[in-house]
């Protein structure tokens, strides 16, 4: 099976791979990356199951992120989709879609940049891709499923927020998670496009119907009720970008007047 991958899609927790895909191991410079080859209405795509790696299910904080945006290059993709699942400080309904127009990082210990032995300081005025946004968007009314748009905070994990700290980041931000910083950031650096559809799964932190205890099998459970609205959105969106005729976005420039 070989044919060229149209976007490559970075599955977060929960997220199912089609059942008929053939595996390819890509060799990085740091370290080795599983791909899943398939196609989604005709397109080739290959998905990466970023929590996938030595252990079971590799914690956010352990990811290896710079392993898995450079795979995409290697894989001669210009494009990624990524899927995150969050939880909301502005009441959307768990279950409903987020796309992400900006984000705040919060976290603390990864590394994120390619640019170690020259300076290289790449603008984040639009971190996610319009064009691919755009087709999300449009997915999304066409099977009148219910998002929003909204900028993201990304905190180190592994454990859940604080309500003090929920607190603090519902004044600037509207989503919060653990694996979309520095996703985005690496993927600018290689000039590649990339946009994020978050699947609302929880209340943050002290939000929401008085629960108190944010527990796993509440965000799997939502997971698993919206893969497949999501897959059905994502496969549309690679269709329309595959033949939408070329790029129009600048993300191939992002490095253009950025070194020192
Ligand atoms: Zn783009």
């Amino acid at each position: 099976m070989t044919f060229d991958i149209k976007a490559v899609i970075f599955g977060g927790v929960g997220f199912s791979i089609a059942k008929d895909y053939h595996s390819r191991i890509i060799s990085t410079p740091y370290g080795d990356v599983t791909a899943y080859i398939t196609r989604m209405n005709g397109c080739g795509v290959a998905i990466i199951p970023r929590h996938a790696g030595a252990e079971e299910h590799t914690p956010p904080h352990m990811i290896n992120y710079r392993a898995n945006v450079w795979a995409v290059r290697k894989l001669g993709a210009k494009r990624i989709i990524s899927t995150n699942s969050v939880g909301t400080m502005k009441d959307h309904p768990i279950g409903s879609f987020v796309l992400l127009g900006d984000y705040v990082d919060f976290t603390k210990n990864r590394i994120s940049t390619f640019f170690d032995s020259e300076t290289v300081h790449v603008d984040m005025v639009e971190p996610y891709c319009p064009q691919i946004k755009k087709c999300l968007a449009d997915s999304l009314e066409k099977k009148g499923i219910v998002y929003s748009e909204g900028i993201y905070v990304c905190t180190e994990g592994p454990r859940f927020e604080t309500r003090a700290e929920i607190n603090m980041m519902k004044q600037f931000g509207d989503v919060v998670g653990m694996t979309g910083v520095p996703e985005v950031i690496l993927a600018k650096e290689l000039e590649l496009c990339y946009a994020s559809i978050c699947t609302v799964t929880n209340y943050a932190c002290g939000l929401g119907d008085g629960k108190l205890k944010l527990t796993v099998d509440d965000v799997v459970d939502a997971l698993r009720s919206a893969q497949g609205a999501l897959m059905g959105v994502i496969a549309d969106a690679v269709s329309n970008l595959s033949n939408g005729g070329e790029k129009d976005c600048a993300c191939g420039d992002a490095t253009v007047g950025a070194r020192v």
